[in-house]
């Protein structure tokens, strides 16, 4: 095989395939190649094997507010079958007592339920989502849609106006701090660090002190895919045909080809090559890109030790049992309480802001955590679609470390009976999971999802923290952010760019305005200009 395209993706992460659709839109022909069988990456949505019929989401499940993101409007994905449901009670924390804290589709509603914990903090979510409302709308959306600005003109221009200002102050808290100088109830105070938490920026990180408010004020809310989460990978690709676009599975990228100095195309396991005419972009790793696609010549020691010196999340990695059942779990919390039996996100074990604490001391000894906090869903309740008729599918996720008791190899060992641990003492809070409920079990460690994933390194799904300077314009590393690389035609789209991991497509849109730009093509979509917004505080 060789063959000549305009530019080559390197994956089928969300973010690559968001990328290539806006460019076949663009009338390149690129094609993506990626080494699994299946499209998608952390889009996966899988039969089981031994009880077909019955589909699980063996990575992400919890899409925050993606109908709500630019790209999934610009491509009119529902032309393609795709839809999203939102349930309105998004999130419980059930406390073993039966309480349980809500975060609602409704403020109003999240607002009842923290007052019952306690007035004042009830107050306080109040007070701070009015106050941070304006600068996520103004400030922060627009800078997770565009490709990012440098540290230096981001403060310049953020000083200029009282909004900006007010975003400089409240950010220089770390999380941690935030929670802890604003709240006082200790459920509320773990449930908004956990709430936080899931979406994995370190809570000690200064800086970051806006996130938590602004994740309550902002559209964040979680939605599930109808048919599963592979269903959103299957529109996107759907659209990239439609439009010329190319998807290659099964196909293993051994180097990235430069000619004088330019990215000329890749060369594969298999021995073939594949040329571009004008770009690779490659939505893998710092190491992977770098280290094992590039040679050594093709780029300076510098940059080799910037993509070596490249940091994955401590507290990222994720230890999942998925659970294929008769019915849902019914929850003891829910004879006071109905609702809680259609509650979408589920959190179990969570009662003091100090586990924050234990969680992490856990993962730097390379323990489980103990007690177990855990958070999941029963999908099957909002899409029946995903089981046969009258059963269900349910999982629980847990933070684990990635290497268990020093080697991650140890989870090969432990993790079918730490999967029965937790069904133990998930059926603690829901009874009814007994063996005569549950048709079949399996479970998924982190080193699993490195082995499914390589570019999650250790189990990192948000594929490297924010901490170490890997923010915003210096993401991965200062040279290559913005999308660009020292590499002349060498681009990079995956969650290691700004604004990082999770479902949210971000990475691939932005970079599809940089090299759109650097090719002299036209952005036919009308992109935020976070400069621009900045200016006109
Ligand atoms: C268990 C789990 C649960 C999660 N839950 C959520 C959630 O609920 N909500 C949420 O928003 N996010 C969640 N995430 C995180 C989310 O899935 C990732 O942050 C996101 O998928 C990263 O997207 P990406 O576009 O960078 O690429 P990825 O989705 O990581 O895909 C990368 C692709 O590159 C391919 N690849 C890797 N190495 C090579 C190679 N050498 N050559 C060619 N191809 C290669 C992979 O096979 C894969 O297809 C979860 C992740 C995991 C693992």
């Amino acid at each position: 095989m060789r063959d000549q395209y305009d530019g080559i993706i390197l994956g089928t992460g969300h973010n690559a395939l968001v990328l290539l659709a806006y460019l076949a839109r663009n009338g390149l022909r690129v094609v993506a190649v990626e080494k699994s069988n299946v499209v998608g990456g952390g889009l996966a949505t899988e039969e089981n094997p031994r009880f077909p019929g019955f589909f699980h989401n063996t990575h992400s499940f919890f899409h925050r507010a993606l109908t709500a993101m630019p790209w999934y409007r610009d491509l009119e994905l529902e032309r393609h079958g795709l839809q999203y449901v939102e349930p309105e009670l998004n999130a419980a924390v059930i406390l073993p007592d039966g309480r349980s804290l809500e975060w609602w589709t409704s403020l109003d509603k999240t607002m009842d339920s923290f007052s019952e914990f306690s007035k004042k903090d009830g107050e306080s979510l109040r007070n701070w989502v009015d106050e941070i409302r304006p600068i996520v709308e103004r400030i922060l959306l627009p800078e997770a849609q565009s490709p990012p600005i440098s540290p230096q003109r981001r403060r310049e221009l953020l000083s200029r106006s009282p909004l900006g200002r007010k975003l400089l102050s409240i950010a220089v808290r770390s999380p941690l701090e935030f929670v802890e100088q604003e709240f006082d109830d200790d459920v509320i105070r773990a449930g908004l660090l956990f709430f936080n938490g899931l979406r994995e920026i370190d809570l000690r990180l200064k800086g970051f002190g806006h996130s938590i408010p602004a994740l309550l004020a902002g559209r964040h809310t979680a939605q599930m895919c109808r048919g599963g989460s592979a269903k959103l990978a299957q529109a996107l690709v759907d659209d990239i045909h439609e439009h010329g676009g190319e998807v290659r599975t099964g196909l293993e990228p051994k180097s990235i080809l430069v000619r004088q100095d330019q990215a000329v195309g890749i060369e594969l396991h298999q021995g073939d090559r594949i040329m571009a005419k004008a770009f690779v972009a490659s939505g893998l790793n710092p190491q992977q890109t770098f280290l094992q696609l590039l040679n050594a010549d093709a780029t300076t020691r510098q940059v080799r030790a910037q993509a070596e010196g490249y940091q994955y999340n401590l507290l990222c990695p994720l230890f999942a049992l998925n659970l294929a059942l008769h019915e849902p779990p019914r929850y003891k919390a829910a004879e006071k309480r109905p609702e809680l039996n259609r509650a979408f996100m589920v959190i179990l074990g969570l009662e003091r802001f100090a586990q924050f604490h234990e969680i992490l001391g856990a993962h730097e000894e390379g323990e489980i955590p103990s007690p177990t906090i855990m958070w999941g869903a029963c999908p099957t309740l909002f899409d029946p679609d995903q089981a046969p008729p009258n059963k269900h599918t349910a999982f629980m996720w847990e933070k684990a470390p990635y290497a268990l008791h020093g080697s991650p190899q140890n989870w090969d060992i432990e993790k079918d009976r730490h999967g029965q641990e937790l069904l133990h003492l998930w059926s603690q809070f829901a009874p009814n999971l007994t063996s005569d409920v549950v048709i079949d079990s399996f479970t998924r460690s982190p080193l699993d999802t490195e082995r499914r994933l390589p570019n999650m390194r250790e189990g990192d799904l948000l594929v490297g923290s924010l901490g170490n300077n890997q923010v915003g314009f210096n993401r991965p590393f200062a040279g290559a952010g913005q999308y660009r690389t020292p590499v002349r035609g060498l681009y990079l789209c995956g969650a290691s760019t700004h604004p990082g991991g999770n479902i949210t497509g971000l990475c691939g849109y932005n970079a599809a305005r940089v090299i759109s730009a650097d090719l002299d093509l036209p952005i036919w979509w009308n992109p935020p200009q976070a400069e621009d917004s900045f200016k006109s505080l």
